[in-house]
């Protein structure tokens, strides 16, 4: 039984995911596999839908077998664990990859439709000290599969199409640049999810030369910098990748990447407790903005602290929020604070993939 479950990890682990291949890709596997070329194309009409290949149910079984033989399939991530708020209907996936790493996923419902927060690592190792994500460090990138194949699985188990994606889960999108870049091409192709650019946004913690890079892509996605302080050296404090690159070296990527794609800039500004939320933070917070991006169009996102238990950091109290909000507004600087969505089920990042790597530890 043990031979039997190892030899079926090893096949999944060792298998060609088709999953987000393009049709040219295809035809050269059914080219090797002696397969007729219109083949090609029913398979590319199952697999870009995120069936899988014992699904694909107008090919003969000697098709489907030569293909699986051959060693390709079409795989999502396992559904490990599923909780749903019942405050607002946001559903958080615990989904289980090929070699058995865990990530986290959250299906988020609006007016306008259903928008999933993906990750793009297995871990992260930028060591932001306020994030769950980080604390055990990074174990591997995901590749653009991988993280296509967590829309695909949730969207399946919602039963709803997925109209928006944010890459605001485990990881840090810009130290995985070619999947994460790989994964945004894949999402918006017509036979595939078919998502539009502009409802697809990337968050970095601020890595200049992937935000560099992504300007060039042609792919106006939404830019989200995680920014915590516009002041280089309490930065530093807050995000060790601020000692790579300065709070200015951001912002100007940031003035870049509005010139190339014509989008504009958002903020993600998480308000912690004595930290980076009093009135004077504000203060420089707006004056900082308007001096490096000056008329850019940008937002300012406000997220009350989720804390986390490991870490001795406290969430700015509502009065703070408001006031640090006042103030940007009052200060021309475009601000709103996030709604905190399935407040009943931790649906902030990491937390669940560390609490389980917790209890397993404690198992063992
Ligand atoms: N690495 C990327 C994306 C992942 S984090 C980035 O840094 O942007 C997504 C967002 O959630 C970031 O803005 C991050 O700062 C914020 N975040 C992470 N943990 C948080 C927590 N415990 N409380 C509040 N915000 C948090």
């Amino acid at each position: 039984m043990v031979y039997y479950i190892l030899s079926i990890c090893l096949l999944r682990g060792n298998m060609i995911n088709l999953l987000g291949k393009d049709e040219n890709f295809i035809a050269s596997v059914c080219a090797a596999l002696s397969l007729p070329g219109y083949r090609a194309r029913q398979i590319y009409g199952w697999s870009s839908k995120g069936v899988s290949v014992e699904d694909m149910t107008n090919l003969p079984l000697a098709v489907r077998s030569a293909l699986t033989g051959a060693g390709y399939g079409v795989m999502l991530p396992e559904i490990a664990e599923k909780y749903v708020s019942r405050v607002d209907g946001t559903v958080k996936y615990l989904m289980r990859l090929g070699d058995g790493e865990m990530i986290e996923s959250v299906v988020m419902s609006y007016r306008y439709g259903k928008t999933i927060c993906v990750s793009c690592q297995a871990g992260c190792r930028m060591g932001c000290r306020f994030c769950a994500s980080t604390l055990n460090g990074l174990k591997r990138n995901l590749t653009c599969d991988e993280i296509l194949g967590q829309v695909y699985a949730a969207s399946r188990d919602v039963g709803e199409r997925i109209s928006g994606i944010v890459m605001m889960g485990i990881g840090e999108p810009l130290d995985n640049y070619d999947s994460s870049v790989a994964f945004i091409r894949a999402a918006g192709n017509p036979d595939g999810l078919n998502i539009g650019m502009r409802h697809i946004s990337l968050s970095t913690c601020g890595i200049v030369p992937g935000i560099l890079g992504l300007a060039d892509e042609d792919l106006p996605v939404t830019l989200s910098v995680s920014l915590h302080s516009i002041d280089t050296e309490k930065r530093k404090k807050i995000m060790p990748v601020t000692n790579a690159w300065s709070v200015e070296e951001i912002l100007s990527a940031c003035r870049c990447y509005f010139e190339k794609t014509g989008r504009r800039i958002s903020f993600e500004y998480t308000l912690i407790a004595g930290e980076n939320d009093s009135e004077e933070d504000a203060r420089q917070l707006a004056t900082g903005l308007k001096k490096h991006l000056g008329r850019i169009p940008l937002h300012v996102n406000l997220i009350p602290l989720n804390p986390v238990s490991e870490r001795d950091l406290r969430k700015s109290g509502r009065e703070n929020v408001d006031r640090f909000k006042r103030n940007l507004v009052g200060s021309g600087v475009n601000a709103t604070v996030r709604r905190r969505l399935g407040p009943d089920i931790n649906a902030s990042c990491g937390q669940l993939r560390y609490s389980r790597a917790l209890s397993e530890r404690n198992n063992e």
